[in-house]
């Protein structure tokens, strides 16, 4: 591995004559701007005499190769997938690493990894390397685990946050330690937990097509009548969400699993999302900013069809009257508080009954948990059947003037 500072086109012109290299391979990336930058490189490289091979690795079926009967892209989920699972079979099975591969006659000069300084100054990311560890080596090892332990309760277990039920490959996935035919290639043949745990692989070749047949949407709605909403600015309560000070305990607890470990359960990424959109009315494209700063998987496809479906206003989303009430969540998926203890030690001693929603809880019961309403733990930031009500008027305010 040869790392170096500088820009892409002049290091690699640089690299190949140094290693005297004709040739030069890549997997192909479909972010837009990766995408275009990615092509100029080609261009290039080519212009200098280069050979360029790209190889598709980052989907099972490369985004703009599924369209529908009338060459259109898919918009909703279930037809693309099916369409897609229809060819699983047909994909090929990936190639094993080679064996050898020929050096070059003198090594090139290479920066040393401390050299890059990308570890910050104040060490924030303490939890982050607490809770990852990168490298090929290592999402194989929980590929493996997971296969062996967590694949058959898969389909349950998946909705728990208080349950290790899921892979937690995404960012894996998403900096390709391991690849989705590699996966796709281990979870034959099909068992227990196979269909459902494809059919998440199956929403991220979604993002990933509709972000390449729509690239403005990391900004924009999909669905263009959405673009007119006006949402709420108000500072002081995006930090409460960002911060985990909410005073909704799932949505704390998410968004200091988040800051602590770079990853946040998908059942909570849409209770905080929801409650974010909906009952605090902010845009979606904070979330998705934060999100994006904060996620170890952030991942601009996946974190946009996330963030556009919980808002209402993405391909196949959640009807924009669909509201997450986190206290019901909460007392749903996470029924014993487990999650809830593990993120928010200050409500641990409060009973599974009342731990969902502590600001209803008798005062006696608070007191004798030790918990001090806005000041072990804050008061809702929010009114839940208040601020419903606003964002259903909003919504429906829109429908009325029709258009779309
Ligand atoms: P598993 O349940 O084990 O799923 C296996 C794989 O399928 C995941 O690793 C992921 O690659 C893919 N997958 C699962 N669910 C989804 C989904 N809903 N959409 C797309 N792909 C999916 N995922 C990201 O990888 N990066 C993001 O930036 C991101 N932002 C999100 C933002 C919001 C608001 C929401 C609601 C979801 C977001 N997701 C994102 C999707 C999902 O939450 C994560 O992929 C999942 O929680 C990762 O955990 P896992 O690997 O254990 O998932």
């Amino acid at each position: 591995l040869v790392l170096r500072r500088g820009r892409s086109g002049e290091t690699l012109h640089e690299l190949a004559r140094e290693a005297d290299a004709g040739t030069i391979y890549w997997n192909r990336l479909y972010e837009p701007a990766i995408a275009a930058r990615d092509a100029a490189l080609r261009r290039g490289l080519e212009q200098e005499g280069l050979e360029v091979r790209e190889f598709d690795a980052q989907y099972l079926f490369a985004p703009g190769s599924v369209l529908g009967k009338s060459g259109d892209p898919y918009r909703v989920f279930t037809p693309f997938w099916r369409r897609c699972e229809a060819e699983l079979d047909a994909l090929p099975a990936p190639l094993p690493a080679p064996r050898r591969l020929q050096p070059p006659a003198a090594q090139p000069a290479a920066l040393a990894l401390d050299e890059l300084e990308l570890l910050p100054e104040i060490r924030w990311d303490a939890g982050l390397a607490e809770a990852w560890t990168p490298g090929e080596a290592a999402a194989f090892e929980r590929l493996d685990r997971f296969l062996d332990e967590g694949l058959a309760a898969y389909g349950e277990a998946r909705d728990r946050p208080g349950v290790d039920g899921t892979s937690r490959l995404s960012p894996r996935l998403h900096f390709g330690e391991v690849s989705p035919r590699q996966v796709l290639q281990a979870l034959r043949p099909e068992r227990n937990g196979s269909r459902a745990f494809l059919r998440e692989l199956g929403w991220r070749e979604f993002a990933g097509h509709l972000l390449h047949h729509f690239p403005d949407t990391p900004d924009q709605p999909l669905d263009a009548r959405f673009a007119r909403l006006r949402w709420r600015e108000d500072g002081a309560e995006l930090r409460a969400w960002q911060r985990g000070e909410t005073g909704f305990p799932i949505v704390d607890a998410g968004m200091r699993q988040l800051w602590r470990t770079g990853w946040m359960h998908n059942r909570v990424r849409m209770i905080v999302a929801s409650l974010l959109t909906k009952n605090l009315f902010q845009h979606w494209r904070e979330g998705a900013r934060w999100f994006w700063d904060t996620l170890v998987d952030a991942d601009l496809a996946n974190n946009t069809l996330g963030w556009q479906w919980v808002a209402g206003c993405g391909a196949d989303a959640a009807p924009y009257f669909r509201i997450f009430n986190p206290v019901l969540q909460s007392r749903k998926f996470d029924p014993e508080g487990d999650y809830l203890r593990r993120w928010l030690p200050e409500l641990a001693a409060l009973p599974d009954r009342h731990i969902h929603a502590p600001w209803e809880a008798p005062a006696d019961v608070l007191d004798k948990a030790g918990v001090r309403l806005g000041r072990d733990y804050p008061e809702p930031v929010v009114d839940l059947r208040v601020s419903r009500t606003r964002a259903l008027e909003r919504y429906e305010a829109l429908k009325d003037r029709g258009g779309g």
